[in-house]
């Protein structure tokens, strides 16, 4: 597919809940987010059926998110069903990790190739301040049990807060270090909850590389699979990489290839605009496939050109329910 700027539009990412077992300040209140009903987020057989309209129209490459899509229940039989549309599909999973020691056998099984698991610190006090009770051991789990499965490259997607965690970067670089894992740095995005306070904290990808700069010789790496929209790094006999995703302060709009589709059923050109196709009444209605995916190529088509976290528009959809 591509869009009316030219651009290849070949990759979707999937809500596939609202819910998270975890409640990270910058993401949602400490209470949560008011859950939609049940019966308005889609059945895993219309993910399925919207899954493969998209790659009948051209997606290649999938990814789950939520919420935490480690929750919803019957994923890995979606993953399978998905895995088999079509030999090609990358199909990847984004996690907060809590569950994934537990699950990353049997999503490999499915048909999983490979997860990003969000941590944004080492220090377990702090990892439950941050996530407001979360097990820092439960994900250490997860990451090795991914690690163990073979679901690479393992990514780890780190938000940084100013006066949060910005005085860890170096200890999460050098994670990168002894085990395969690629840190990615994701600047923190003022979306809902975080929409008030995070220009103020914001860590610009520059004062990280900055920061990292001084402490080796760092040389540019080629990208691990999965090709989003990060610049990579490496030490000098480093096995994994450090990747910086400026979504603010270098956005990469000009180059976005996704599509997302929430856990109620719209299909999102972008992550942070208004332009939103409602998919679910279609799909429960009976359409097509074909029809479906005519759908989904004109969403794409009409792709905006980038997004409007500047300030001028806000959503009132915290992360959580976007699909982040
Ligand atoms: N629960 C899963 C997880 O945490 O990996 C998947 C959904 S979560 C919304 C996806 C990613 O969005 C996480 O890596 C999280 O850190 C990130 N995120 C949430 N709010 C953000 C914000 N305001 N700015 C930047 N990233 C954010
Ligand atoms: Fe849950 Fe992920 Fe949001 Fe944290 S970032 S509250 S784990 S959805």
């Amino acid at each position: 597919m591509q869009d009316k700027l030219g651009r290849r539009i070949d990759y979707l990412r999937v809500s596939v809940t609202d819910r998270c077992n975890l409640r990270c300040f910058y993401c949602m209140p400490e209470d949560g987010v008011p859950l939609v009903d049940r019966g308005r987020i889609l059945t895993l057989e219309e993910f399925a059926r919207l899954i493969e309209a998209a790659t009948t129209a051209g997606v290649r490459r999938v990814r789950f998110t939520g919420g935490e899509p480690l929750l919803r229940k019957g994923l890995p039989g979606l993953i399978r069903t998905v895995a088999g549309l079509r030999a090609d599909l990358d199909i990847a999973l984004t996690t907060n990790g809590v569950l994934l020691a537990g699950m990353a056998g049997e999503l490999k099984a499915a048909g999983l190739a490979r997860v990003n698991i969000s941590l944004d610190t080492l220090r377990p006090e702090r990892y439950a301040a941050i996530t407001r009770g979360g097990d820092l051991d439960r994900v250490w789990r997860g990451i090795e049990a991914a690690l163990a499965e073979g679901l690479a490259p393992v990514k780890i997607n780190t938000v940084l807060v100013r006066g949060v965690n910005d005085d860890e970067v170096e200890d999460l670089a050098r994670l990168t270090l002894d085990r395969a894992l690629h840190v990615r740095f994701i600047e923190l995005m003022p979306i809902r909850f975080a929409a008030g306070w995070a220009p103020d904290r914001l860590v610009t990808a520059a004062v990280i590389r900055e920061k990292l700069a001084g402490w080796g010789d760092w040389e540019p790496a080629h990208p691990p699979a999965g090709g989003g929209p990060a610049r990579y790094f490496r030490l000098p006999g480093a096995q994994g990489t450090v990747g910086f995703i400026p979504a603010l302060s270098d956005h990469f709009c000009g180059s976005c290839n996704r599509l997302r589709l929430t856990a109620t059923g719209a299909l999102r050109p972008c992550l942070y605009h208004a332009a939103e196709t409602d998919v679910r009444e279609l799909v429960r209605g009976g359409a097509s496939i074909a029809e479906l995916a005519d759908v989904i190529r004109i969403a794409a088509a009409g792709k905006p050109s980038g997004h409007r976290l500047d300030g001028g528009w806000r959503d009132q959809r915290s992360m959580s329910q976007l699909g982040g």
